[in-house]
Formats: structure tokens, sequence, C-alpha cells
């Protein structure tokens, strides 16, 4: 019955001001997710941050992440599968070489919802004293009671940072928050005066491009482009060190001036212009279509 398209999900949120930069006015990009259930996206009128229409409450979250997420998304009650291992180091060993370049000898690196730990695991490898923390019981068990890794089974409001960091690295974390712009000041909290964030998320305006509404869901609360993931680090006086701007987008913060807010909003607006009710629409279809005459993305 919980997957049945056309029906809502049995958690409903309230309509929020954007969680980046506090407009209330949005307006509607989809109706439905990716299996069609109701679940309504705008975007920011001001700064094109995606967001559920109705956003769950912190506690709503956690009883959807408690009992459906896993079996919607990820493992079925059990741990991390050898399939999903695999990806994981593939895609921590990328990330450690983006981040290679600015690592000291003995960098201390806090990995901000760590999974099951490859990141963190991996980095230590190269002599860096890495450490991380994540709520999912299971990825959290996995990486500190069958890896022996450093990591704390906890969100980031109860992390508690016991020495600061030289960088702070959160992969595919901050779509998936409320409350985007107080964790990232968390996040600046546990750094040392010239510490580092490096974020990636998905970038929404190319998943929307290439798949329309077949990319929201529920998990991911927000949905970032390149300039929105920017504007987050403006509000904390963070400034991009280095972009990777491919599928995903990831940025390297640095401590500095950032460009004036309204430069970036409009950067970000533009980004969206075209992703608007119909092209949300239209490019679901024909993605849809062409996955079934077996056209193949490479993405
Ligand atoms: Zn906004």
């Amino acid at each position: 019955m919980r997957n049945l398209p056309f029906t809502r999900y049995s958690l409903t949120g309230s309509p929020i001001s954007c969680p980046i930069c506090g407009n209330a006015e949005r307006t509607l990009i989809s109706k439905y997710d990716r299996r069609f259930k109701i679940l309504p996206h705008s975007k920011c009128d001001e700064c094109a941050l995606v967001r559920h229409e109705f956003m769950l409450s912190d506690e709503q979250l956690s009883e959807y992440y408690s009992k459906s997420y896993r079996s919607d998304y990820q493992w079925v009650n059990s741990g991390p599968t050898a399939r999903h291992i695999k990806k994981r180091v593939l895609e921590a060993n990328t990330r450690i070489n983006k981040l290679k370049p600015y690592l000291k000898k003995c960098s201390k690196i806090l990995d901000f919802g760590c999974g099951s730990g490859e990141f963190v695991e991996l980095t230590q490898k190269l002599d860096a004293l890495a450490s991380g923390f994540e709520p999912g019981n299971l990825y959290a068990s996995y990486a500190r009671d069958q890896k022996g890794l450093d990591v704390q089974n906890c969100g980031w409001e109860n992390y508690e940072c016991k020495s600061k960091n030289d960088v702070v690295t959160a992969f595919h974390v901050f779509e998936h928050l409320t409350d985007p712009r107080t964790a990232f000041q968390k996040a600046i909290s546990w750094l040392k005066s010239n510490g580092l964030i490096y974020i990636e998320v998905p970038n929404m305006a190319n998943l929307l491009k290439l798949k329309g509404f077949g990319s929201l869901h529920m998990a991911h609360t927000i949905g970032f482009g390149r300039y929105s993931l920017e504007l987050l680090g403006a509000y904390s006086g963070m400034v991009p060190l280095e972009i990777f701007d491919e599928f995903n987008i990831g940025i390297i913060f640095k401590k500095g001036q950032p460009r004036p807010l309204n430069e970036i909003k409009r950067n970000s607006l533009e980004e969206f212009n075209n992703l608007n009710f119909k092209q949300v629409n239209k490019r679901f279809w024909l993605y849809s279509t062409s996955k079934l005459f077996g056209k193949r993305s490479k993405v």
C-alpha cells in the first residue's frame, strides 16, 4: 500500500521559508516524486533552492529514516552489501584525490555523515587523523565495530567535537537536512581557524534537466545547484577554494569575503531558470521514454 502511486506519504509536513535565504516566496515545480507519489516540490523565488513544499519536522524525518528509508532506498535491515562498499570505496578515492592538494601531514579530518566509513578508513591510510559521525545505527556500528574506526553514532546536533579539525567533509549529506545553515555553522565550529569544509551534493539543476521529477524523492528535503551551495557557504563567511562542477557539485570552502549575496542568488536563479513545472514534467517523460526505447544515459 505504501508505494501506491498517486497517493500521499503517511507523513506530511508544513510549508516553510527557504532554509538558506529565508524567503517565503516559492514556485511549485512538481506535484509528484519519482514513484508518482504525491510529494510537491517548490523552487525558492529568491535563490532557486529546491525544497519539499511540505517540509517534515526533524522528528518526522527521524521516524521516516528509522521506519522506511532503508527499505525504500538502501539496505534492508542488514549491514552494507559488497556492492555498496565497492561503490563507496571508488567514490572515497575520487574525493580523496580532490582533497589531497590541501592536506598537510597528519591533517585532522572529520567526516560529517560518514555512512559505512569508507572515506574515514581511506584517509587514515594517508596518515590523516580521520574520524566521523553517522546517525544511521547500522552504518555507524559497521564502521565502528567491524572496521574499528573512530565513528560516533549521532546526528550533527548531538556530535561532540573533542578537538578541532583541519577539514570537515560532508558527502551527499546536506541534501537530507532541514536546517543546512545551522549545520554548516556547526561544521565551522569543529574547525581550526583556517580549516576547510568540503561539501558534495547532487546538483539538482543537472538532475532535473536529465530526469525531471524522476529525480525527486522523500529523502532529499532540499536540492542545491552550483550557486545555491556557494550561497550556503557565503552566509557563514566561507568562499569556494575549489569547485568541482561535475554532474554532482562539490565545493571546498575556506574562510573569506563572499561575493555579494544578490549576485550569487542571481546566478542561482539563472542556473534553474528553465526548470519550471512544465519543463520538469516534460523532462520526466522524455527521460522515461528514452529509457523505454533503450537509450541509456551516460550518467
Ligand atoms: Zn532561498
